[in-house]
C-alpha cells in the first residue's frame, strides 16, 4: 500500500488552511480518501513524522494525489503487461522448439519400431497412399531393398490389396485377415486394420504382413500326421468294436455278470475312441479344406425337430427338459444335412452335459434378413468370460478342469465352425456363468428358384406311377383390373407356408414362396391320388385363409400342376409345364367358401 507520506513529494507546497481532521503520514492512500468522506472534512492536516507541523492540503489536492498515484499504478502495470508478453512469448518459443524435438524423437521411434518389426507392416494414409513401409514387408513382396513406394503400391494392385488400399465407408469392415502367395511363391498371411483419428476418421490403414509357409508346411505334416494314425487305428478298433458286440451278443455262450459289466463299459470306451477318431479326420479334412460336403435341399426346421427328439429320452434320463421351438414352416436350405446335423447333435450333446439336472435346453430356428438362425439354448453352468474367447479353438477342453462334460474331445465346437464356415454361415454364442448358454449359428437363406432346381434336379429316376412327383404352383391375381393384391396375397402365401406341415406329408416335399404373389409346392414319392388329395388339401388351406383374412373375396387364385413321370420325362420341366396348365381355380364354388 502505498503512504499519503509517499505521496507529498514537497510537503512546503502543502501549507494551506488548517482542516479539521488530521491523519497519521503512515496511513495507505485508500484509508485517508475514506476518512476524509466520512468526516466530510474539506481540507485536512497530515502528520509527516519528520516535519513538525502537520502538513495542511484540501479534499482537491489529496484527489490530484490519489489521480497521481493511479496513474504509476496504471503505468507499473503496463509495464508488467508488456513484461509477462515478453516471457510468455520467449516460453512460447521454447516450447515449440521443445516439442518439436519430442515429436522427431517420437516418429523416429516409431519409424524405428516399423523397421524393427519382426512382421512385415505398411500404413497407407486415408488416399490410400503409402505412408510407411518396413524392410521385412519389402522382402516378403519379393521387392528389393530399394523399391521406392510407386513400386510397392504396383505389387500389392497385383497381389490383389487395391480394394484395401483405399478405406471404405464407416459401416464396411474395420479390420480383416485373408492369404495370398507372394511373387516369390511364399503364403503370406495379411492382417489389416483401418486406423482412426479420436472423431472416429478413418485417416488410412495398418497392414501386417506374415509369410506363414513354414508354419502351414509343418502344420500339414501334423495333420497328415494325425490323419494317418487316426485311419490306422480305425481299422483294429472296428474290429474290437464288432467282436465285443458279438460277445455281448451271446455269439460265443452267454455272457453275465462282471463279464457282460466289463464288455459293457469295453463298448462305450469303444465308441467314444471312435468319436474322438472320428473328431480327429474331420478337423484334418477342415484344416485341409477337403472336408466332402453334399448339399442338398433340407428343412431346418424338419431337422430340428428330428434331432431334438433324437435327445429326448438321454436329456429325460439326466433330468433336463429339452424341446425345438420352431414354426413348424418349412425352411429350405442348401445344405449338408449330414454335416449339419452334426453340428446340431454337438451343440445339443454339449447342452446337455453342461446343464444340471432341472435344467432345459430349447432349440429354436428363426428368418433374420437373409439368414436362417439357429439357437441352441440352456439353462446350465455357463461359460466363464475369461475362457471364453477359447471356446472354438481346437482341443481346448484338454485344459479344462475335471468337471461336467470333462469326456468330450475338445473339438466339437472348432469342427462345429468350420462346417458352418463351409456352408457360408457363422457361428457364435451368448453365455453367462451359472445361468447358462446360447450357441447361435446362421446359415444363408438359399434363393426359391435355386432351391426348386436343386430339388428336382435331385429326385431320383422312376418309371413307378407309385412314385410321382408333382409340383404345383398357385398365383394370386386379382379379382379386378385395377385392385392391388400384394398384401392379401402375401397374407395368403404366409397362412399357407406356416400350415404346410399339415398337408405335406413327404420329409422330401417343399412349399416355396417363388414371387411375390406365387407360391409352389412340390409333393413327392406318391402317387396320383394321394397328390390330388394333397392339392385338395391345399385348396381347402386358401379357402379358410380367405374367409379368415377378408369379407369379400379380393383374389382369383390361378393352379397349374405338372407330375412326372406323367407329364414329362424331365423333374425339372416340371415347372414349366405345370405354369402352362395353369387356370382360374373358381373358390366362390369349392366346399367351405359358401357364406
Ligand atoms: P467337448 O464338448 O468335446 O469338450 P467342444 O469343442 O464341443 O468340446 O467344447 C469345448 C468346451 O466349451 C467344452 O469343454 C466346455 O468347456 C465349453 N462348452 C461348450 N458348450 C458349452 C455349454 N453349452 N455350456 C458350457 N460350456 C460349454
Amino acid at each position: 500500500m502505498t503512504r499519503i507520506a509517499d505521496l507529498i513529494e514537497s510537503p512546503a507546497e502543502f501549507l494551506e488552511e488548517p482542516g479539521a481532521l488530521i491523519v497519521n503520514g503512515d496511513m495507505p492512500i485508500q484509508q485517508v480518501v475514506r476518512a476524509v468522506i466520512d468526516t466530510g472534512a474539506d481540507a485536512l492536516g497530515i502528520a509527516l513524522p519528520d516535519y513538525e507541523k502537520p502538513v495542511y492540503l484540501t479534499r482537491a489536492r489529496l484527489l490530484e494525489l490519489m489521480l497521481r498515484e493511479l496513474d504509476n499504478i496504471q503505468k507499473k502495470v503496463n509495464e508488467l503487461q508488456s513484461q509477462l508478453e515478453h516471457q510468455l512469448a520467449n516460453q512460447i518459443e521454447l516450447m515449440e522448439v521443445g516439442a518439436a524435438c519430442l515429436l522427431e524423437a517420437r516418429k523416429h521411434k516409431l519409424e524405428s519400431a516399423v523397421h524393427n518389426l519382426m512382421d512385415g507392416m505398411i500404413l497407407f494414409n486415408e488416399k490410400g497412399q503409402i505412408e510407411e513401409c518396413n524392410q521385412v514387408a519389402l522382402r516378403l513382396l519379393g521387392l528389393p531393398t530399394e523399391a521406392d513406394s510407386a513400386a510397392v503400391t504396383e505389387t500389392l494392385a497385383h497381389l490383389g490389396f487395391a480394394e484395401l488400399m483405399q478405406p471404405g465407408e464407416l459401416a464396411a469392415p474395420t479390420q480383416g485377415e485373408f492369404q495370398v502367395k507372394s511373387g516369390t511363391q511364399r503364403l503370406l498371411r495379411v492382417r489389416w486394420t483401418r486406423i482412426r483419428d479420436e472423431w472416429e476418421h478413418i485417416i488410412g490403414t495398418a497392414v501386417y504382413l506374415r509369410d506363414i509357409t513354414n508354419e502351414l508346411i509343418a502344420e500339414n505334416t501334423k495333420n497328415d500326421f494325425i490323419t494317418a494314425i487316426s485311419h490306422e487305428l480305425r481299422t483294429p478298433l472296428t474290429s474290437i468294436q464288432n467282436a465285443v458286440s458279438n460277445i455281448l451278443a451271446g455269439v460265443t455262450g452267454k455272457v453275465a455278470g462282471k463279464t457282460r459289466e466289463y464288455l459293457q463299459s469295453m463298448q462305450q470306451d469303444c465308441r467314444r475312441f471312435a468319436d474322438l477318431i472320428n473328431d480327429l479326420l474331420d478337423i484334418a479334412k477342415l484344416e485341409a479344406g477337403n472336408m466332402p460336403i453334399t448339399c442338398k435341399v433340407m428343412d431346418m426346421d424338419a431337422l430340428i425337430r428330428m434331432t431334438v427328439k433324437e435327445f429326448e429320452q438321454e436329456a429325460q434320463k439326466a433330468g433336463i427338459r429339452i424341446s425345438a421351438q420352431t414354426q413348424g414352416t418349412i425352411t429350405p436350405v442348401y445344405a449338408d444335412i449330414k454335416r449339419l446335423r452334426q453340428v446340431l447333435v454337438n451343440l445339443i450333446r454339449n447342452a446337455i452335459q453342461f446343464t444340471p439336472s432341472g435344467g432345459t435346453i430349447t432349440v429354436s430356428l428363426k428368418t433374420e434378413g437373409n439368414d436362417i438362425i439357429a439357437c441352441v439354448q440352456d439353462t446350465g453352468v455357463g461359460i466363464p468370460p475369461e475362457i471364453q474367447k477359447y471356446i472354438f479353438t481346437k482341443f481346448y477342453q484338454v485344459a479344462r478342469q475335471a468337471g461336467p462334460g470333462s469326456k468330450g474331445s475338445g473339438l466339437g465346437l472348432a469342427i462345429s465352425k468350420g462346417i458352418i464356415q463351409i456352408h457360408g454361415g457363422s457361428i457364435w454364442f451368448e453365455s453367462t456363468p451359472s445361468k447358462g448358454s446360447s450357441f447361435y449359428f446362421s446359415l444363408p437363406k438359399a434363393d426359391p428358384q435355386f432351391v426348386l432346381t436343386k430339388h428336382l434336379e435331385a429326385i431320383p429316376k422312376t418309371k413307378d406311377s407309385n412314385r410321382q412327383t408333382a409340383v404345383l404352383i398357385i398365383r394370386f391375381e386379382s379379382a379386378s383390373p385395377e385392385g392391388d393384391i400384394r398384401d392379401a396375397a402375401e397374407k395368403i402365401i404366409h397362412d399357407l407356408l406356416a400350415q404346410s406341415r399339415f398337408y405335406l406329408t413327404c420329409s422330401t416335399d417343399l412349399a416355396l414362396q417363388t414371387g411375390e404373389s406365387e407360391i409352389t409346392f412340390v409333393i413327392n414319392e406318391s402317387n396320383h391320388q394321394k397328390i390330388d388329395n394333397v392339392r385338395k388339401r391345399i385348396e381347402k388351406m386358401i379357402q379358410l385363409s380367405i374367409k379368415k383374412n377378408f369379407s369379400v373375396l379380393p383374389i382369383l387364385p390361378m393352379m397349374g400342376m405338372a407330375e412326372y413321370p406323367a407329364d414329362t420325362k424331365n423333374p425339372n420341366q416340371l415347372p414349366e409345364i405345370a405354369r402352362i396348365k395353369m387356370s382360374n381355380r373358381d373358390m366362390q364354388t369349392c366346399p367351405g367358401n359358401k357364406k
